[in-house]
């Protein structure tokens, strides 16, 4: 556990299943008075009072940070500019500001284009946890427990800003990492952001088909498996791959030629390539479970 000084008021902007989760696990750490949900939905926002995720609710995002000693930026990465700007001339000197945004580059550079005052006290970081699951009613109290969040620290933060976000993200259960916003953009486009695009084209070209009732009553638990993140917010993901479309295309281009290699094993019959590729891949995964992720055995 870590010894961070309690928050008088959090603002969370975005309370869906990042921001929401971050109150709760604040909230259960007892290291927030308040915490004020901003929001472009209402609904979501009545959803997330009821169920006890804010204390109060708030539309607009700069009266809610007139006061804020924390603020979170959880929208979409689509979202970040329009958010940063209205809350720009209201934000108190003193404020600590993060964000959860999947994407570093994109959001360091809005944060320098709309928040130059503030960046001293701006931290970006990035959860690495989450689902598939959307909204105020997703979120979870031990959403980020034993979960990586990457602080990518900017050469102006102030050692007691990083430290309090590491501190708040702790509290929450989190194992803080560092890297830079370029290393950060280029390993979750491979690990996350490809994967995200191939699971979404699969079930979109499957339901294309002219017997895809036919071809979904049938789908089992490898196509549930395979295809669980394409029930992720379309929204989120557009953001996502517009902000790291540099990384994306080259990571889609690597696939591709993958894909042609299998194709080309395939119409050559030669179960012996097909086979090396299928051992090679299972060793990698098997690896990534047992040594990487420390699980101790493998699926
Ligand atoms: P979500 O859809 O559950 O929540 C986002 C919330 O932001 C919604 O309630 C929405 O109404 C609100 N919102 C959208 N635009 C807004 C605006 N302009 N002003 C105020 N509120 C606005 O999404 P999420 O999964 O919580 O993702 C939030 C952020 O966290 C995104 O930047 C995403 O890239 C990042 N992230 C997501 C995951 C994941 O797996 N879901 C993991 C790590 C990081």
């Amino acid at each position: 556990m870590t010894t961070t000084n309690k928050i008088n008021k959090l603002v969370v902007i975005g309370v869906g299943l990042i921001g929401g989760s971050f109150a709760l696990a604040l909230k259960r750490a007892g290291l927030v008075n308040t915490v004020t949900g901003v929001g472009r939905s209402p609904a979501n926002l009545d959803t997330a009072l009821r169920l006890g995720v804010v204390d109060e609710i708030c539309v607009d995002p700069a009266s809610a940070v007139v006061d804020a000693d924390m603020v979170l930026l959880a929208v979409p990465v689509g979202q970040m500019a329009g958010v940063m700007a209205a809350i720009a001339p209201a934000l108190p000197e003193y404020a600590v500001v993060s964000d959860a945004g999947s994407t570093k580059q994109d959001v360091v550079a809005l944060a320098r284009q709309f928040l130059p005052q503030h960046l001293p006290r701006f931290v970006p970081a990035h959860p690495i946890a989450g689902a598939e699951k959307s909204g105020a009613e997703a979120a979870l109290v031990d959403l980020y427990y034993n979960k990586n969040l990457v602080i990518t620290a900017l050469s102006e933060n102030t050692a007691d800003a990083i430290k309090r976000v590491r501190d708040l993200w702790l509290a929450c259960g989190a194992r803080i990492r560092e890297m830079t916003p370029a290393e950060h953009d280029g390993v979750f486009a491979a690990v996350s952001h490809l994967p995200h695009l191939l699971a979404f084209a699969l079930v979109d070209e499957i339901a294309a088909k002219p017997n895809a009732e036919q071809c979904f009553r049938f789908a089992a638990s490898g196509f549930r498996d395979s295809t669980r993140i394409a029930s992720s917010s379309p929204e989120m993901w557009r953001d996502i791959s517009l902000a790291n479309r540099n990384a994306l295309l080259e990571e889609l281009q690597q696939y591709q030629q993958q894909l042609t290699r299998l194709q080309m094993l395939l119409a050559n019959a030669d179960g012996e390539g097909m086979l090396a590729m299928f051992t090679r891949a299972r060793d990698a995964r098997n690896h990534w479970l047992t040594e990487i992720l420390g699980s101790g055995k493998a699926e």
